[in-house]
């Protein structure tokens, strides 16, 4: 049988991305109404910057409204909480995203919950963790979201669906493991969480049709951990050093994996671009729920 289907995440997103500008242009036709997305930096981490930058760019570049308010790292968690409570009342506000990490000063459980839950675009507000642990919709973390929309796209491909299917998640992160956990079993997979305290891991991952890295370490689940046919997605970004050059590598040895995956996703190019054009889909949710129009499909 056929192996090693390299997935094309940033092909995906880039389609997204196209669909998504076309309801704007037609919301704005519809409506006179623009979305808008604004993103909060704390301090000047160099990757955050990044990030946000680029999330500006991709917001502009759908013919959306973006606004980036960037705050000095001496700023209170009283200046912050008041920032984001001016954000929640003005009306022409639609997602408000506070780019993580926080300042150590600033607990970010605290700042997160003050967002209004129908703006939390990132969907890490408990409100919308609620909703997607009880089946309620909501808004989804962009990360979990991207990568499930790629496992779809995946399986139908092979005339598959995820239905069954046992699914093994390394990592627990609230912004990652958890909710794709919850998203998979709401598509009726099997579904494993692992962690660091998790005993036989390599053998836990061998029974995954589905295995989700997301754990923060390079090339951390090595090729023989993964089933013969399994659809890998690699959620991890790591940055190392190799030959003296900065690189970027995923929490799965992708050579090692590749040949016995059905199909798997590359770093970069497999779900990070999907992580900001699914921030662009949820602003667009967010600002059709508020304003009582139909979510475009
Ligand atoms: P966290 O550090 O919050 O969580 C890492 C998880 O991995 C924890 O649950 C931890 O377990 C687990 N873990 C760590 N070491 C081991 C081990 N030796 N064995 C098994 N499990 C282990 O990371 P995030 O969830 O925020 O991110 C994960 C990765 O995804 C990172 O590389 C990050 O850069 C990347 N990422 C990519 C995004 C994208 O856009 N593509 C967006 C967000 C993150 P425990 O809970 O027991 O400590």
């Amino acid at each position: 049988a056929e192996r090693g289907n390299i997935i094309d995440g940033a092909g995906y997103a880039k389609s997204l991305r196209d669909r998504l500008a076309v309801h704007v242009t037609n919301l704005k036709e519809a409506h006179g109404q623009t979305p808008c997305l604004v993103v909060v930096i704390v301090g000047d981490d160099p990757a955050s910057q990044v990030y946000v930058k680029s999330k500006g760019e991709m917001t502009q570049a759908i013919g959306m409204e973006s606004r980036t308010v960037r705050l000095p790292d001496t700023t209170s968690e009283d200046e912050l909480l008041k920032l984001i409570d001016d954000l929640n009342r003005d009306n022409v506000v639609n997602g408000i995203l506070v780019q993580l990490p926080l300042p150590k000063h600033m607990s970010s459980l605290k700042v997160i919950d003050a967002i209004n839950p129908d703006k939390d675009v990132d969907g890490f507000h408990v409100i919308n963790a609620g909703k997607l642990a009880v089946g309620l919709d909501g808004i989804v973390p962009c990360t979990p979201l991207g990568s499930l929309m790629l496992l779809k796209d995946a399986a139908l491909a092979h005339g598959d669906t995820l239905a069954g299917k046992n699914a093994v998640i390394v990592g627990r992160s609230n912004i990652v493991g958890k909710p794709m956990a919850q998203l998979l079993l709401n598509q009726d997979c099997t579904v494993t969480i692992a962690h660091s305290k998790t005993k036989d891991l390599a053998e836990v991952c061998r029974a995954a049709d589905i295995l989700v890295a997301a754990v923060g370490r390079p090339k951390f689940i090595a090729g023989d951990w993964v089933k013969d046919g399994a659809y890998v997605i690699d959620v991890g970004i790591n940055r190392i050093e190799l030959d003296g050059k900065g690189k970027l590598v995923g929490d799965v040895d992708f050579d090692g994996a590749k040949d016995r995956a059905l199909a798997i996703t590359p770093v970069p190019k497999g779900v990070g671009p999907m992580t900001i054009a699914c921030l662009l889909n949820n602003t667009i949710k967010a600002f059709c729920l508020q304003n009582h129009f139909p979510v475009p499909e």
